[in-house]
This record gives structure tokens, C-alpha cells and sequence, in this order.
């Protein structure tokens, strides 16, 4: 993914997994100039390491640049709407079953405060609530936080996703975001065209 750009620095590496979840929703080539300006900049190190302390696995944390196999009984995944889990977990057996691709989830459902925590970090990183709101929503917005959306991994997981989602209902929800599946419509339905990106819904 477009996030992995985020260059490791002392902290580790489940800092870094969250730092590029954080980036993930301007990822996009039409991400803009600035971002990637800043994306280049070494601004890991300018977090508190102990930044994560409070965070665990009942946040819905996915630590260590992590992925869940999309059939763990883990927060992430147990709170998300019980019908997007069935579909993703019915995708990812096709996925693998016809064409030998394997997904994970990288993100599923995430607590008020682990999504506060996203949203802080990208207001210290990019100055201003404004620039940060192009990376990431915040807790009343985010669709993670109401467990109505998953990220899927690895990239030909999620182009596998973006081919063959809608026999699921599972629907790419921005076009930059290749990772990112909602339950929009119903299986075997037509997906509508994604946002330009998180800011635009
Ligand atoms: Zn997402």
C-alpha cells in the first residue's frame, strides 16, 4: 500500500502501523502536493513513543503493521455489523478458492479513541484540522468506528475486492482508498462510483 511510503524511523514498528493507517485516507494520487511533501518528512519522530500505551486489542487495535486473517474472533473484526463480516469472510474464501489470493483485514471496527488517537496524530503532523481531515475522519464520521467498513490487504487482495466485491454487496467506498470496503449494495448488485476520497462523502 501507498502508506508503507512512511520511512521507519526509531520508533516501532506498531507506531509506524498506526502512523500509516493515518495516512492512508489522502494516499491517493490526487493526494496533492503538500501531502506528499509531508509524507516525505521525517515526522514519526516527532510523536511520543508512549503515544500507543493506551491502546490495545479491545480498541480494536491491529498492531505491528498487522493484518487478521478475516476469520479471527477478535474486536476488530467482532465489532463490525455482523452482515459486512459475512460478506468479507465469504469473499475472502472465494478469493481464495478461484483465484489462490489470500486476504487479510488490515482494519475493521476501532474504538472512539483509537480513531481520536488517528485524528490527533494527523492534526500534530499536518498543522491544521483542515489538511488532517483529508487523511483522516474523525470519531463521529469514521465508518470504522461504526464498524460499518473494513480495509482490506494485500494489494491483490484488494483489487481482487474491487473486481468481485459487489457479488458480496461490498463496494469500494473512495477511489483512492483501493483497501477500503463498505456494505453498500446487495449481493450481485451494482457498486456506485467511489468518492474522489474521504473528504468528499
Ligand atoms: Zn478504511
Amino acid at each position: 500500500m501507498r502508506c508503507a511510503r512512511f520511512r521507519p524511523t526509531v520508533l516501532s514498528t506498531a507506531v509506524l502501523a498506526v502512523l500509516a493507517l493515518a495516512g492512508c485516507a489522502a494516499a491517493g494520487p490526487g493526494g496533492g502536493d503538500v501531502s506528499e511533501e509531508k509524507a516525505g518528512r521525517d515526522w514519526t519522530s516527532e510523536l511520543p513513543v508512549n503515544r500507543l500505551a493506551p491502546l490495545g486489542e479491545g480498541d480494536g487495535f491491529v498492531p505491528e503493521g498487522g493484518s487478521l486473517d478475516p476469520s479471527d474472533d477478535v474486536p476488530a473484526l467482532t465489532g463490525l455489523d455482523p452482515e459486512l463480516l459475512a460478506a468479507v469472510r465469504e469473499a475472502a474464501d472465494a478469493a481464495l478458492e478461484e483465484d489462490g489470493i489470500e486476504a487479510v483485514v488490515t482494519s475493521g471496527w476501532r474504538s472512539e479513541r483509537y480513531q481520536r488517537f488517528l485524528l490527533d496524530s494527523a492534526v500534530e503532523v499536518y498543522g491544521s484540522e483542515e489538511e488532517a481531515a483529508r487523511w483522516v475522519s474523525s470519531p463521529e464520521d469514521s465508518s470504522h468506528v461504526t464498524g460499518s467498513a473494513v480495509d482490506i490487504g494485500r494489494t491483490d487482495a484488494a483489487y481482487w475486492f474491487a473486481r468481485h466485491g459487489a457479488r458480496f454487496g461490498l463496494c469500494q467506498t473512495y477511489a483512492n482508498e483501493v483497501w477500503h470496503y463498505e456494505l453498500t449494495v446487495d449481493p450481485g448488485g451494482t457498486c456506485p462510483e467511489p468518492l474522489a476520497d474521504a473528504s468528499a462523502g
